[in-house]
């Protein structure tokens, strides 16, 4: 298998009944399927729903493009961008349903879990830039929607097209939201700066956040990270020299899978019913929509069901029409093109693996940890402030 022709969806492992296919990790920590030839019966079935192969045949129309904020302030806090996310999650477990989505397991490796409840699904919020585990989850929600119920599955393209391909048919109980997006590192990368950390700091980390908007807002540089120690007690970071390089390595797209610099999914035609993704420049475009700071979603709507949706939770919203013409000009680049490849992608993971803090070091020239700690303080205070000043207002 050519390492720029598979996603690592697992859709080839989870249609073979014949277990046939086996995935074998290469020395960057990503899977790539073998197919053991004595078990094959050649049916084809693996090339057939395989989303690099066949990308997706259902052609979205663009039904709708907005700019989107939940009116739920908790909620927004707690998400990368404008929380649709999670305004369509509880929509969809009001109605019984389940919600399939990216989520850390107790050891810090990321998995697609589906979530039942609102506890649960604190852990799919949040985007997390690591490759996420499909493991089985398809066959599982193929068992779901045999049964009757909704399913909203969330993830990359390239998972959510593998997924339609693995179910092999429509389900009208089937609702997905695809992401814009930049590429993932592989999971062994990121534990590598995770153990880092850890011997650095003596403590385990047991949460990651990639975007954090304690520390700057609504910004996709905001990493943080809580840890324990020795004793029990638990530290909340938002500034690590791990944290921060592997950010800048992440958007400088140095340790991308190899396929998602020719990710055929960075189109406007989507894959999923709603696209999720950050409306950056949006006060270039949308200059009187209200409380910027705190993010707004770019929500692409490209199918009826997914317009049905939309209408379900649009009243829990701010939301302004926006057009694909103005998401195209916002710096999204991902899109309409896949990341392009560095000539430092050739030897950044042997680089990493070989000595892990001159690969970080090589990122933190002329970094000022200063201007984030100032920026997480002044917010701080102003949330302060505010609530000192609501406390007044309704005591008097
Ligand atoms: C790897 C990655 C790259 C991205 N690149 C861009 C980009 O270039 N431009 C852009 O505008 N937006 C990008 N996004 C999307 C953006 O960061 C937000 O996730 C999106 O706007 C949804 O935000 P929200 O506030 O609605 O919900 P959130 O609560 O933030 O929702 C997060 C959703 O993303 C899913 N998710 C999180 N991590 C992963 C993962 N590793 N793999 C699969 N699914 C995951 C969760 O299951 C959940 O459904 C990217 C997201 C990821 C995970």
């Amino acid at each position: 298998m050519k390492e720029n022709m598979c996603s690592e969806c697992n859709a080839c492992i989870q249609i073979c009944t014949h277990q046939a296919i086996q995935l074998k990790v290469n020395q960057e920590g990503f899977a790539y399927p073998e197919i053991d030839s004595e078990k094959c019966i050649n049916c084809n079935l693996c090339n057939k729903v395989c989303p690099m192969q066949n990308g997706d045949k259902t052609k979205s129309v663009n039904i709708k493009t907005l700019a989107v904020q939940t009116l739920d302030n908790k909620t927004l806090q707690k998400s990368s961008s404008g929380g649709v996310f999670s305004l369509i999650a509880l929509y969809v477990l009001d109605q019984g349903g389940i919600v399939y989505g990216a989520a850390w397991d107790s050891n810090m490796q990321l998995h697609h879990i589906g979530a039942e409840t609102e506890k649960d699904l604190e852990k799919l919020r949040g985007s997390k830039y690591v490759h996420s585990d499909i493991g089985n989850s398809f066959r599982e929600i193929k068992e779901h929607l045999k049964q009757g119920r909704i399913v909203y599955f969330t993830g990359t393209p390239c998972q959510v097209s593998a997924l339609k391909l693995f179910l092999r048919k429509p389900y009208d109980n089937l609702i997905t939201s695809d992401l814009i997006c930049h590429g993932t590192p592989s999971q062994k990368l990121f534990n590598a700066f995770l153990e880092n950390m850890e011997k650095e700091l003596e403590e385990k980390i047991i949460d990651y956040k990639f975007r954090d908007k304690k520390i700057a807002g609504w910004s996709c540089s905001s990493s943080s990270a809580l840890s324990v120690k020795k004793g029990g007690k638990r530290k909340y970071h938002i500034y690590d020299k791990n944290m921060r390089a592997y950010y800048l390595a992440f958007i400088k797209g140095d340790i991308t899978r190899e396929d998602c610099y020719q990710c055929p999914f960075t189109t406007v035609e989507r894959t999923g019913d709603i696209t999720l993704a950050d409306f950056w420049d949006i006060h270039k475009y949308h200059p009187t929509f209200p409380n910027l700071p705190d993010g707004v979603s770019l929500i692409l709507i490209n199918s009826n069901k997914g317009n049905n949706i939309w209408e379900q939770v649009k009243s829990k919203t701010h939301y302004q029409l926006s057009s694909l013409n103005i998401a195209v000009q916002t710096c999204n680049k991902n899109l309409y093109t896949p990341t392009t490849r560095p000539p430092e992608r050739d030897t950044s993971y042997r680089n990493a693996f070989e000595d892990i803090v001159k690969f970080r070091d090589g990122y933190l020239n002329n970094e000022n940890p200063r201007k984030i700690y100032l920026s997480y303080y002044k917010r701080k205070i102003r949330n302060n402030t505010l609530i000192a000043w609501i406390w007044k207002r309704t005591n008097h």
